[in-house]
């Protein structure tokens, strides 16, 4: 029986992520592709993850020292006409990576295999990732709008191939595994009878051609860590979390595929004289009571940094906010205005003058 633990020289106790490393680093050392490739040993290591990296597996693997696969995949038994149930995994011969897809948890092998061997991963090339990023303006910046440069460093279109990977210029020769046709029709042996099966070439992506000249700088894939400066401009109104959309400004896609988009979370910082209630600002503003009492003209500064005066009207109950209409944030994209609330503290004097005593004594009378 084989020790798949031995194979990937690891730990009976191993965690997944020992596993997932243990396997990554022999399954570049022994690929075949590389000069010191080896392909049984590939196998055996790629037997040994697909046991060991599968939950279920390993605990069969550890309880019975064997894995009981429905497929009965083996068929080197020869033990009736279902194969042998007791098979376990079993790559078989004519290693063909194409086929890792339906293998069940196999994207990570594939992954592996192909990470820094600059082949093309899949058949379709990926999509950039959307990116996201956080902008911290004022109150007054989301009042009135504003223009941001947004620095990011993410993919961006090689510069030597143009994003595309290779040069066109150069031409391209008719790939030799699917001849041309870009596809590859193979008859699998399964549990429930033969199937045939078509699927794309994997050395051309599906393509059919195989580039004469890849890019050296960019490996083939077109595109490269870099940095990009954006000029965005942040709409009047924008609220605190509110997301912006840029569309293909994200990170730019495999060998010319689509560009991700690139999302930008504001965030509105506290300001130290209004609060926030929507499209509302609330103002806190201290009043003397004197001024507040005799009902004169307060001049107050709204978010625009324009100066108003209110009026406490006579009858006025000053533990109310007073709202003093269209003063308040822009609304998203600049349509109108809400309220500006306006909360008073209303301000005693510290020390009465003797004189004022008496006023205010003959005041309350009055009242
Ligand atoms: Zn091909
Ligand atoms: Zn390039």
């Amino acid at each position: 029986m084989k020790d798949y633990y031995k194979i990937l020289g690891v730990e009976k106790e191993a965690t997944e992520e020992d596993i997932k490393k243990a396997y990554r680093k022999l399954a570049h050392q022994y690929h075949p592709d590389k000069s010191h490739g080896d392909e049984q040993k590939f196998k055996e290591i790629n037997e040994a993850y697909q046991v060991l990296s599968n939950k279920d597996k390993r605990s069969q693997y550890d309880q019975f020292g064997r894995v009981f696969s429905a497929g009965g995949g083996s068929s080197s038994g020869g033990d009736g006409p279902f194969g042998n149930p007791f098979g376990g995994f079993d790559f078989g011969a004519g290693f063909d990576p194409s086929n890792f897809e339906d293998m069940g948890n196999m994207s990570e092998v594939f992954d592996a295999i192909f990470e820094g061997l600059g082949v093309k991963k899949r058949k379709t090339y990926q999509r950039g990732a959307d990116l996201e990023v956080v902008q911290q303006i004022t109150l007054e910046e989301a009042f009135t709008g504003v223009k941001r440069a947004v620095h990011i460093k993410t993919f961006i279109a090689c510069k030597e191939c143009a994003g595309v990977g290779h040069f066109p210029k150069e031409g391209t020769t008719t790939c030799d595994t699917c001849n041309g046709r870009g596809e590859i029709r193979e008859a699998r042996n399964t549990f429930f009878g033969s199937f045939s099966q078509v699927r794309a070439c994997a050395k051309c992506s599906g393509t059919g051609q195989i580039p004469n000249k890849t890019c050296s700088t960019c490996k083939g894939v077109g595109r490269a860590i870099g940095e990009r400066t954006l000029e965005i401009d942040i709409t009047p109104g924008v609220g605190d979390g509110q997301m912006m959309k840029i569309t293909k400004a994200g990170e730019v896609g495999e060998r010319g595929a689509e560009q991700g988009d690139l999302y930008i979370r504001i965030k509105v910082k506290a300001d130290k004289n209004f609060e926030r209630h929507g499209d509302d600002l609330l103002l806190k503003k201290e009043v003397g009571f004197v001024d507040a009492v005799l009902g004169k003209k307060i001049e107050v500064q709204d978010i625009s940094g324009e100066k108003i005066h209110v009026e406490i009207p006579a009858d006025f109950n000053l533990k109310e906010q007073l709202r003093v209409s269209g003063r308040g944030m822009k609304r998203f994209g600049g349509f109108g205005r809400g309220d500006l609330y306006i909360e008073w503290h209303v301000k005693t004097p510290k020390k009465l003058s003797a004189k004022a005593k008496k006023l205010l004594e003959e005041l309350a009378e009055e009242i």
